[in-house]
């Protein structure tokens, strides 16, 4: 029987404790070492931006909402509570998290304050031959104690949401105001009357900028996409990206024109950061925005006893898990025989270079979007588990549509699945 660490128990390392738990023929119980005292990651709110001086791991606000109904959120096997309307409190993902962990018997496979210092692959011989590839792990409790164990695989569930990006401005020192990144951003109130300069229009900047918006801030929501205007509420007028700082403290946008700003606020994601592993030992590169190279996004060629899970961007992100880990498991259970070393880092370098060629920026790399339904039929294809139901797929870009065209309203709306295939809007 493998064994099998897990580095992380938000959702995507409950996913894969999960899974192990439910094939005891091959898997001993996983050991999750998770760094905090509760399971969630993401979704464990907390008012703080620093704890201990250190910054806090979560980027969670007050009062998000999901951008995604629960009914394309979910892991598939595991629905939301049905009296939950569709877009849901980051509360109500928690205790759904929970509730996932608790009916699974997660739980007690958990180390709760225990951080991962270190994975480290270790070649095992038996009588002087080299037989294979196993791992040590390194981890501290929250006493400073250290301990190493060793284990046949590793899924790596660390979430990347925690590790600001800030882009370079020229003239940044210049500025006079409040700069800040989303990842401290909690809630709107102190903004109010204030002029904030929001940088970055995806998911958490549209969202905070409508947040600031409704509070009475004075807001500029600075994109890079000239083309791309939204309707958006009172209060949010929509400008190029920034680009410097002038000596004045006046900020410089792509189009020439000059604001000012109390607060620039940097919606500009955040960086992937492995500080556990040796990146160069394991033939990896890991820039702010890539980590490669990776086989179907999540084995390093050269150490197929390693997986990322969860490093998409632009997903469906539980579903996009639990397809992820039942792929890793079906390789390390046997049913599924990986391509040689050669031939996947040819396939993961043909990928990145159509993207290229593509016209895919390089930080954009990981971003999935609409080859994401292509891509976890055909893990579940190569490993024999069932394909998301095709409803999953058309209520997300239901939603991404409405997304669009109403920003600021979308999820008034309410939905139910019908069928494998079919979803409807309901009151
Ligand atoms: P995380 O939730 O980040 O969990 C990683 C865990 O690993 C953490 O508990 C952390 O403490 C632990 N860990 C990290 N390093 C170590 C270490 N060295 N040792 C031990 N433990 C470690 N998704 C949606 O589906 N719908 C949404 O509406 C949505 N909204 C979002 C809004 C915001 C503001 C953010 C930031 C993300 C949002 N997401 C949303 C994406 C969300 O991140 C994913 O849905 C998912 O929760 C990520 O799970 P994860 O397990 O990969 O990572």
């Amino acid at each position: 029987m493998l064994r099998v660490a897990v580095v992380g128990a938000g959702a995507a390392g409950l996913c894969a404790a999960k899974h192990i738990l439910s094939s005891p023929s091959s898997f001993a119980p996983p050991v999750v070492f998770e760094a905090t005292g509760g399971v969630g990651g993401t979704w464990c709110y907390t008012e703080h931006v620093h704890e201990d001086g250190r910054p806090v791991y979560s980027s969670m606000y007050r009062d998000l909402r999901t951008n995604l109904p629960k009914e394309v959120m979910m892991f598939p096997d595991f629905p939301f509570a049905s009296h939950l309307s569709s877009f849901l409190s980051h509360q109500e993902v928690l205790r759904y998290l929970e509730s996932y962990c608790q009916s699974h018997g997660v739980q007690p496979h958990i180390r709760f304050n225990t951080l991962v210092e270190q994975v480290k692959p270790v070649v095992v011989t038996t009588e002087g031959v080299e037989e294979k590839t196993a791992w040590e792990v390194t981890s501290s409790d929250a006493s400073g104690r250290r301990s190493m164990e060793t284990f046949d695989a590793v899924l790596v569930c660390s979430g990347h949401y925690s590790d600001p990006h800030i882009p370079e401005l020229p003239g940044i020192e210049h500025f006079k105001g409040q700069l800040l990144h989303s990842h401290s951003y909690r809630y709107a109130e102190p903004f109010s009357g204030q002029s904030v300069v929001v940088l970055g229009a995806k998911a958490s900047g549209l969202d905070i900028s409508i947040e600031l918006a409704k509070a009475g801030a004075r807001v500029t929501l600075s994109h890079g996409n000239p083309r791309f205007t939204f309707p958006l509420p009172a209060g949010i007028q929509q400008a190029s990206s920034v680009v410097a700082v002038e000596d004045d403290g006046s900020l410089r946008f792509q189009d020439g024109s000059l604001g000012r700003a109390d607060v620039l606020m940097f919606c500009t994601g955040y960086n992937f950061r492995y500080p556990f592993l040796d990146a160069a030992q394991l033939g990896l590169e890991v820039e702010d925005h890539l980590v490669t190279p990776l086989y179907r996004y999540m084995v390093p060629p050269a150490f197929p006893s390693l997986f990322f899970i969860g490093i998409c961007k632009i997903i469906c992100p539980f579903p996009n898990f639990n397809c992820q880990v039942q792929f890793a498991l079906a390789v390390l259970d046997g049913s599924v025989t990986l391509p040689s070393r050669t031939q996947m880092e040819d396939e993961v370098r043909e990928d990145l270079h159509r993207k290229l060629d593509g016209g895919v920026q390089r930080r954009h790399l990981l971003k999935m979007d609409q080859n994401q339904w292509q891509y976890c039929e055909e893990l579940a294809r190569s490993a024999g588990f069932p394909p998301l139901p095709p409803v999953v797929r058309s209520l997300y870009e239901e939603v991404w549509r409405q997304r669009q065209i109403h920003p600021e309203n979308y999820r008034k709306l309410n939905y139910r699945l019908v069928s494998d295939t079919e979803w409807e809007a309901v009151d």
